[in-house]
């Protein structure tokens, strides 16, 4: 059974990957993923959410990496552009950090923000 933490989105979609059992989520971070999910209409699956400092590590995250604080997630949605996704949160949420990549968008919520890349 996985916690509902968000409209869209369950506890367990955010977990750690190492199976270290690290879930808990920005509150922040879980409104802009509800209102991605909203727009494009289709499920969002999140690659990484949570990451405790030794996955982090093995990942070759960034030091400090927003995914390590709770803020930050992955996000690929099917059927639409990583390009897509991003020019969308960058228009409609411009507090928001995020990261281009070529098969996911990186978001996150850092209080130093936004950070762009
Ligand atoms: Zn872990
Ligand atoms: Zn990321």
């Amino acid at each position: 059974m996985s916690q509902r933490i968000a409209k869209h989105f369950n506890r367990a979609e955010f977990a750690c990957n190492c199976g270290c059992g690290f879930d808990t989520v920005d509150a922040a971070t879980l409104r802009i993923l509800d209102a991605v999910r909203e727009h494009f209409g289709k499920p969002v699956t999140v690659t990484s959410g949570c990451r405790c400092e030794t996955y982090n590590r093995k990942v070759g995250g960034a030091a400090n990496s927003q995914h390590t604080l709770a803020r930050a997630a992955d996000i690929q949605i099917k059927g639409v552009a990583p390009d897509a996704v991003y020019d969308w949160l960058a228009s409609n949420y411009p507090s928001a950090s995020l990261g281009r990549y070529d098969t996911f968008t990186h978001v996150d919520t850092r209080s130093n923000g936004p950070a762009r890349w």
